[in-house]
Order: C-alpha cells, then sequence, then structure tokens
C-alpha cells in the first residue's frame, strides 16, 4: 500500500477547515489543519507535508510572510487559498513562490485539480516528454507540434512560450515569471511583446483565438495552459 499524501492546511475558518477536510479525507488523503500561521509553521516542521494548503487571511501571521519563511527550507507545492480577488495579491504570493492559488468560494473538483497538478509538478521523475491534449500535441524531444496531426509552425520565441507554459500546464505562471524565463531579468517589463507573440501563438494553435481552448489569460495574472493528458 502506498503511504497516504500528507497535506497541512492552514486556514484560520474552522468552517472551511472541516469542509476540506472532510472532502480530502474521503479521496483518501491525510490532512492536518493549523489555525494560525504559527502553529503552521512548526507543524510543517514536524509533518513535512507533500502539499500546503495555505490561507492568506490569518490571525496572528500574514499567509505571505508563511509562504516567505516556508519557502526558505521546503519546495513541496504550496496552494493559497485566497479570500482575496486582487489580482495584484495572487500575483505577489505566486511570484513569491506559491504553486497556485484557489479562491473562496470553491468546489472540491477544482481543488482537486489543483492538488493533483501541483504534486505532478512536484515529481519530476514522472515528468511526460509528450504534451497532449485535445488535438494539440507537442514533442518536447522532436520539437515538433501537431494540431490534429497537421505540424504547427512556430517562430523560436513563441515555441519556446508554448513548451513553458505547457512544461507547466495546469498552473498558472504569472507575466512576470514568463518575461523573465524567455527574455530574461534586463528586459522592459512592459509586457507587449509577450501579448503580441501568444496572439501569434493563439492564431495558429486555437480555431477560435478569442475562445481559447488551449491556453487561458488569468486577467492581471498571467496565462494557465489547458493540463496534458499524458
Ligand atoms: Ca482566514
Amino acid at each position: 500500500m502506498t503511504p497516504k499524501t500528507n497535506i497541512l492546511l492552514i486556514e484560520d475558518d474552522k468552517s472551511i477547515c472541516n469542509f476540506i477536510t472532510a472532502s480530502l479525507e474521503s479521496a483518501n488523503y491525510r490532512v492536518t489543519c493549523a489555525q494560525t500561521g504559527k502553529e503552521g509553521l512548526s507543524l510543517a516542521t514536524s509533518l513535512c507535508p507533500d502539499v500546503y494548503l495555505l490561507d492568506l487571511g490569518l490571525p496572528d501571521i500574514d499567509g505571505m510572510d508563511v509562504l516567505t519563511k516556508l519557502r526558505t527550507w521546503t519546495s513541496n507545492p504550496v496552494i493559497v487559498i485566497s479570500a482575496r480577488t486582487k489580482e495584484q495579491e495572487k500575483v505577489t504570493a505566486l511570484d513569491a513562490g506559491a504553486d497556485d492559488y484557489i479562491t473562496k468560494p470553491f468546489g472540491t473538483s477544482e481543488l482537486m485539480a489543483r492538488i493533483r497538478t501541483a504534486l505532478r509538478h512536484s515529481r519530476p521523475n514522472t515528468h511526460a516528454r509528450i504534451y497532449k491534449a485535445g488535438d494539440l500535441v507537442i514533442d518536447f524531444e522532436k520539437r515538433l507540434i501537431t494540431l490534429e496531426g497537421s505540424e504547427v509552425h512556430l517562430t523560436q520565441i513563441e515555441y519556446q512560450l508554448l513548451t513553458l507554459l505547457a512544461e507547466n500546464s495546469g498552473r498558472v505562471l504569472t507575466y512576470s515569471y514568463i518575461m523573465n524565463a524567455i527574455w530574461g531579468p534586463y528586459v522592459d517589463n512592459n509586457n507587449q511583446i509577450l501579448r503580441v507573440n501568444m496572439a501569434n501563438i493563439r492564431r495558429k494553435i486555437e480555431k477560435s483565438p478569442a475562445q481559447p481552448k488551449y491556453v487561458f489569460t488569468e486577467i492581471g495574472i498571467g496565462y494557465r495552459m489547458l493540463e496534458s493528458e499524458t
């Protein structure tokens, strides 16, 4: 029997704790709840959980500070649970090392999907060398992209951009993360070049670029590519 995945939930709202615990335990996860940032950090060191679910609004320490502290010693996935709807706060959390975020109120199936995605990316030995979703296939080794079986021709930058998103499929990548990964840290902070390249990619891979099926815009935050089926 494989050991259960350990999840540490740091959340001060008791009803949300109970709801998440019940849903995750029925899906065979082991859940431990902490109701303050301090308790969360102390349980984090004793339990070494596989995944953290972290509320940003905690009674003692700000969730962002908890995240920063966690990131000094663990690279295990942290999914931020936030009632905050401001884009900038999500961007700050993602750029500070959160793997993803989920906004309250959320459904169980959405939470499960985010946890599975985060776990998949934290276990790189199972990383597929093929991206496949719907009619779109990217073979990273052959550097070949096909849509409905026909080859899609991308420029070098478009290819780098699409593979970055595909290798992180299911997760949101912030504009600044993408800019830094593709154009380096000294590029102008204006996202125009990114938008132009994304528009070109969408024209090539999306049937209806205004209603994308593969690469979604998270307004004010970044892009998220449809999770690979492989
Ligand atoms: Ca809270």
